[in-house]
């Protein structure tokens, strides 16, 4: 079976080299319905897996040929926190992986187990899916394993974020006339307030989806964006349904959206007119707005805002 794939460069994660630890089918306790993979019917445990002498000699071989990567990435054809050998694997990756860092993508669903709770405290990065924090949102959504009780996946991952030292990021995912109104977003924006992540991604269905659900368009993402609390380090990750619809900002607006919620260049390369490109050019001429760096993205603030951040 074939374990690893990559590298993978990601404009939010680097380059990476992924270890898909289910590679014979699709193994997950969720089935969702925006999942790129074909639907299945959800599991509780893997019954077929490499082992971890097969993952970690076809890992060396893939390190020899590409050492200069940023990260080992557990993923899967499904949920990487159902391979039953997780917390050994960790350790003998630790033993070779030098410079690079470890990052799993879980659906946070296993955290609610002690041990896969302790053992992904382990991992130099974390990242969490969390589409919906209300029952019926997450059951349609997530379609999850029976049993899998939103309310003790949202306090797991809340005690998570208090005791982990790694980075942390939190990933929503959203579907039209899902998780997009604005009663879920209210409930969403005080569970995200109690987590302490290095950036919130919020993105949309960019590929075919395993059920026929839509997603949201990039202006409707930039909306919900700025519905969350502009303390939280909302980032839209999803560009796919970028529409080129862009607006011309005054000098007082440019510093008031940025300081309501921070842009990356290419949030400004779509929402944007030139005249305004050139506004915010002047602005950072000025000192006025900087650029900054958060979790490998770079950000637009006002200086101000910085300012005020530094104070705290
Ligand atoms: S958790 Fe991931 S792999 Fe599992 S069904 Fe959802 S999108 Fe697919």
């Amino acid at each position: 079976m074939k374990t690893i794939f990559g590298p993978i460069h990601s404009r939010r994660f680097g380059v990476s080299l992924g270890i898909d630890l289910s590679p014979s089918h699709k193994q997950c306790n969720f089935d969702c319905l925006y999942c790129e993979l074909a639907p299945a019917a959800t599991v509780e445990t893997q019954s077929q897996t490499p082992t971890v002498e097969e993952i970690i000699t076809d890992l060396k071989a893939a390190l020899r040929e590409h050492n200069n990567i940023d990260e080992i990435t557990l993923t899967a054809n499904g949920e990487p926190t159902l391979y039953p050998h997780l917390k050994e694997l960790i350790s003998e990756i630790d033993k070779i992986k030098e410079n690079k860092e470890t990052l799993i993508l879980t659906n946070s669903a296993a955290l609610v187990d002690r041990e896969v709770f302790m053992t992904l405290l382990a991992l130099d990065q974390v990242k969490l899916s969390l589409d919906a924090v209300t029952t019926d949102i997450f059951k349609k959504i997530d379609r999850p394993h029976e049993g899998i009780d939103i309310s003790r996946l949202v306090e797991a991952v809340v005690e998570f974020s208090e005791m982990y030292r790694g980075k942390l990021f939190i990933e929503i995912l959203f579907v039209r006339g899902l998780n997009d109104t604005k009663e879920e977003i209210v409930k969403l924006n005080e569970v995200l307030h109690r987590l302490k992540a290095l950036r919130i991604d919020i993105g949309t269905i960019d590929r075919p989806p395993a059920y026929p659900v839509e997603g949201i368009s990039y202006g409707e993402l930039v909306a919900i964006a700025q519905q969350f609390d502009a303390s939280l380090p909302i980032n839209i990750a999803s560009r796919g349904h970028a529409e080129f619809s862009q607006s011309s900002y005054t000098e007082d607006e440019i510093i008031n959206t940025l300081d309501k919620r921070p842009l990356t260049p290419e949030d400004v390369e779509i929402l944007f007119d030139e005249e305004s490109k050139k506004r915010l050019l002047r602005l950072i001429e000025e000192k006025k707005i900087e650029m900054i760096e958060r979790a490998k993205l770079e950000f637009y603030v006002p200086v101000e805002n910085m300012q005020r951040k530094r104070k705290k």
